[in-house]
């Protein structure tokens, strides 16, 4: 371990890792660190050697090693707040005997993470008749699976779920908790947050862990989408994170893993719910039939520099012969153009289609954020230096007019040849 002069064990930049990020220049809490010369570096005489820089460093650039804390061990000491908390809990979420995909998402990374803090991946399930919905999440990698199965859990409301949810915590203690960011489980992550008093950090786009600390790594786009914060909850557990549907990859299920149910009993009673009768139930536009760019394989998005209304049936035909629905960027709902369930990116879905094709789309960070899982990326644009030509797995650079009038006539032709 490096010293400074005075003796104290600091921490070192390896210039080969790092990516300039300048994470660590936001954490460090007495300005050691800096950029020079368009690399990050670390005033050795002025670093406290408390290792923050390390905790929220993405790319393990930081050479430190933390003292190990001392543990509390004395007659009549109180135990550390954080100490008893084990294992990464995914709420599942279930609408009429179907767990949401989102949930088996968050299962999939939640494995990833379990296997770094070397621990257990467990389900919260609360609802009616959910049992074959817990053995689904067994299969989708959850090793336990904790059930609260009560009739008043039929509908979604804040507060029944919330109890639950939170009683689940409360019982098994995870030390992290992670929610798919759907209407019910935002509504849902921030009753329990508040109750459980910790932490939430919103949307989050990437999920790791710093296995020294047990600490969960959060990053999400921050300041309009101009940069990607990486949030700690260090003082609180479990720590709790939501994030969209399509943002983490669907893991493989496997009918044949083997797991255990357990289930919760939960004292409530209708008093608690205090909503005499639901009146009504409405779905979603989605669930009744309603557009879902969420759920499409293939998605010609249209950017600004397509937002003509002659053009949009154009962009229907290619979307309808790959198989496939239009979708947008956030100024063509602006015009009026599309309204808001086709729009892609940070305030609108996240998309992973299997083909994403980008009409006039320049590909700016918060359009970025919501369609970087897509399988193969196609951009379509005048400008060779447009973010998205650079990312994209082929780009067809030229006027959009001249170009999907050819992609629609070569796609016909083949099919009728396949016919
Ligand atoms: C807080 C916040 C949240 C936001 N959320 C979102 C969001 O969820 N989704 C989103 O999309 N945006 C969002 N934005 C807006 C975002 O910053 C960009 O302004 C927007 O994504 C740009 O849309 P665009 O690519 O369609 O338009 P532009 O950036 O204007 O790009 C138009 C592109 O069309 C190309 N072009 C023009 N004419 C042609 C032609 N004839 N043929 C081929 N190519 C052509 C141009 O070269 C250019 O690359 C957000 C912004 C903020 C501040």
């Amino acid at each position: 371990m490096p010293k400074n002069i005075k003796g104290r064990e600091i921490a070192e930049i390896i210039p080969d890792k790092c990516i300039a990020c300048q994470l660590c220049i936001g954490e460090c809490p007495i300005n050691a660190i800096d950029m020079q010369g368009g690399a990050v570096r670390i005033d050795p005489e002025a670093c406290a050697g408390c290792g923050r820089c390390l905790d929220v460093c993405p790319a393990n650039a930081i050479l430190f090693e933390k003292p190990v804390r001392k543990k509390m061990t004395g007659i009549g000491q109180k135990p550390h707040p954080l100490e008893g908390y084990r294992g990464i809990a995914v709420f599942i979420e279930a609408h009429d005997g179907t767990g949401a995909e989102v949930s088996w998402e968050l299962v999939g990374k939640a494995r990833e993470l379990a296997e770094k803090l070397e621990t257990q991946v467990l389900g919260f399930l609360p609802g009616t008749d959910v049992e074959p919905v817990a053995r689904e999440a067994i299969a989708y990698g959850c090793d336990t699976v904790y059930m609260v199965d009560n009739p008043l859990l039929q509908k979604y409301l804040s507060r029944m779920y919330g109890r639950a949810l939170a009683h689940m915590c409360n019982q098994v203690k995870p030390e992290i908790l992670l929610v798919g960011a759907t209407s019910l489980g935002r509504d849902l992550a921030s009753v329990v947050a508040t109750q459980l008093e910790t932490g939430l950090t919103a949307d989050c786009t990437g999920l790791d862990i710093n296995p020294q600390e047990r600490l969960l790594l959060m990053t999400r786009p921050t300041f309009g989408g101009n940069i990607m914060a990486t949030i700690l909850c260090r003082n609180h557990r479990p720590q709790m994170s939501t994030v969209r549907p399509k943002v983490m990859k669907l893991p493989k299920k496997d009918t044949g893993r083997r797991g255990e149910i357990r289930t919760f009993d939960l004292e409530t009673s209708q008093e608690v719910v205090q909503v005499p009768r639901i009146i009504d139930f409405i779905p979603r536009a989605a669930e009744v039939g309603g557009v879902d760019i969420t759920r499409a394989e293939v998605l010609v998005v249209i950017g600004k520099g397509a937002c003509d209304p002659r053009h949009l049936p154009m962009f229907e035909e290619l979307a309808m012969l790959m198989g496939g629905t239009v979708a947008c960027s956030r100024p063509v709902v602006q015009s009026g153009l599309l309204p808001h369930i086709r729009q892609v990116g940070q305030t609108g879905k996240t998309v992973a289609p299997k083909v994403y094709i980008g009409v006039a789309v320049s590909g700016a960070v918060q359009h970025l954020v919501g369609m970087q899982g897509a399988e193969k990326i196609v951009a379509i644009n005048i400008a060779r230096q447009a973010p998205l030509v650079q990312i994209a797995d082929y780009a067809l650079i030229g006027d959009y007019r001249e170009i999907i009038p050819k992609l629609i006539k070569g796609i016909e032709s083949r099919i009728k040849v396949i016919r």
